[in-house]
């Protein structure tokens, strides 16, 4: 086969293998040099592109040199910059798998942004821990089978702990497997400007068209809607409508729909009539996690050490430790750096020494979690209401301190060391079947380090 012709063939290959935009950066510029018995020389337009091609795609090429020459290629790379032969280097000449791959690439993209999501928020850069595995799998679960089983789907947490990532997850997963559906994303208060625009305009009847007409609606900060009261007049009747049609709603929330003040009892009672989860800060394993994943994502070099010192010292919620990730990084780079722990400790302060907290504590909290008193942990009575409390108050001391069973029978009421073995076994056991005993698990050790 003629070189060109081979190289061309070479490629179209390569297409089926790579991504669209990774063919267009690494490969559309180049070309085959020479060929010399099994020696193919390929041509690149920079060092950039040689060094990348070579540390990465060489056995890809090698690959596909061999599948069409039936040799035992051995690929070598110089830089060489292409003629301009017409328009042979654009993409308009790459064959028509690519010209169809672009084109559906195309209309990805005009979708995600008609739907009003950011492409950035997906399920592969989301970190799961036990903080939010329970919405992680609702939000899968939709994704399968929208409109179903978890509808509406009201997902809640302080900020900056990842619903927006979440709920905009969800359309742009559903954008990519279900290519029909109309998702619709906007923040409750978009919702409102837009009703009002369009009252204003008179063009309200538009506006129930655009918004009935979605099959997945994801609307977030729905708390903002409260006390509006032409707006949640307007959602309820959207919420109706697309409920009834089995369309998949999904709304986020600072807060549990019952607790959000001044939203209107049918819109609350609403809200909470499908599936409601909440997530928690992570804790310092899944911090690291994200932010290792950041780094991954972003091509950062960073040493464990360093990340282990910034997941340490931000303790409120993960926007500021991206935040803190991205101020020793920069830093770092304006002074021509490696970042490490020293330099992060200076931009960061010292992480907040965190003394595990006394049994009292503990008991106290617990029964502030529960409305009890006390001597009822650490009395006779076993009504389940106080059972369990008290098995979590012996799970969460063994968990936060290191005090022996026996001394956490004693801090108890005086419980032999064996009651407490059991309640610690017990709580472990509903830890995995029961999301609700877990959450209020989470809830009760983050009131601890609060
Ligand atoms: P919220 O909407 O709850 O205020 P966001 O979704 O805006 O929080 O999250 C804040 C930042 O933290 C975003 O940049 C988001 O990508 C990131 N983030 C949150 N949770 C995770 C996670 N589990 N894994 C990776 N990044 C996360
Ligand atoms: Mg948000």
């Amino acid at each position: 086969m003629e070189k060109d012709s081979l190289w061309k063939t070479t490629l179209e290959q390569l297409q089926v293998e790579i991504t669209p935009a990774a063919y267009q950066t690494w490969f559309a510029k180049t070309c085959l040099e020479t060929v010399n018995g099994n020696n193919f020389i390929i041509g690149c337009p920079s060092t950039y592109i040689k060094k990348r091609l070579e540390k990465k795609y060489k056995p890809q090429i090698e690959q596909a040199l061999k599948s069409l020459t039936n040799k035992n290629p051995k690929v070598g790379f110089i830089i060489k910059k292409q003629q301009e032969k017409g328009k042979d280097s654009s993409s308009d000449n790459l064959g028509p798998l690519f010209q169809e791959q672009k084109k559906k690439e195309k209309q990805r993209k005009e979708k995600i942004k008609e739907s009003g999501l950011s492409p950035q928020y997906t399920f592969s850069n989301f970190v799961v821990g036990n903080n939010n595995n329970l919405a992680y799998a609702v939000a899968q679960s939709i994704v399968q089978n929208p409109g179903t089983r978890y509808n509406p789907f009201f997902l809640y947490s302080d900020v900056g702990l990842g619903k927006t990532h979440l709920i905009q997850a969800i359309g742009n997963e559903i954008l990519k497997t279900q290519r029909g559906k109309k998702v619709i994303y906007c923040t409750s208060e978009e919702f409102a400007n837009q009703l009002i625009q369009a009252i204003q305009n008179r063009t309200t009847a538009t506006f129930k068209t655009k918004f009935r007409s979605a099959d997945v609606l994801l609307i977030d900060d729905i708390q903002f809607i409260a006390g509006r009261e032409t707006t949640q007049e307007e959602f309820f009747h959207t919420f109706n409508a697309l409920y009834m049609e089995q369309k998949q709603i999904v709304l986020t929330s600072d807060k549990a729909p019952k607790d959000i003040p001044e939203l209107e009892d049918r819109l609350s009672s609403r809200f909470g009539s499908g599936m409601l989860a909440d997530m928690q800060f992570p804790d310092f394993d899944i911090r690291l996690a994200i932010l290792q994943k950041k780094c991954e994502d972003l091509k950062l070099k960073v040493n464990t050490d360093v990340l282990e010192y910034i997941a340490e010292a931000t303790p409120s919620n993960i926007r500021e430790l991206e935040g803190a990730l991205n101020r020793v990084v920069t830093l770092a780079e304006t002074q021509g750096v490696k970042p490490t722990r020293a330099l992060a400790q200076k931009i960061l302060g010292e992480p907040p020494q965190s003394k595990p907290p006394t049994a009292d504590k503990i008991i106290k909290t617990v029964c502030n979690y529960y409305t009890l008193k006390p001597k009822d942990l650490k009395g006779k009575r076993r009504p389940i209401r106080i059972a369990r409390p008290r098995q979590i108050a012996m799970y969460v001391m063994r968990k936060e301190t290191e005090l022996p069973f026996e001394e956490i029978g004693n801090q108890l009421g005086g419980r032999d060391h064996t009651t407490v073995m059991h309640g610690v076994t017990k709580i472990e056991e509903l830890i995995h079947n029961d999301p609700g005993i877990k959450s209020q698990i989470m809830e009760i050790t983050n009131q601890l380090s609060g």
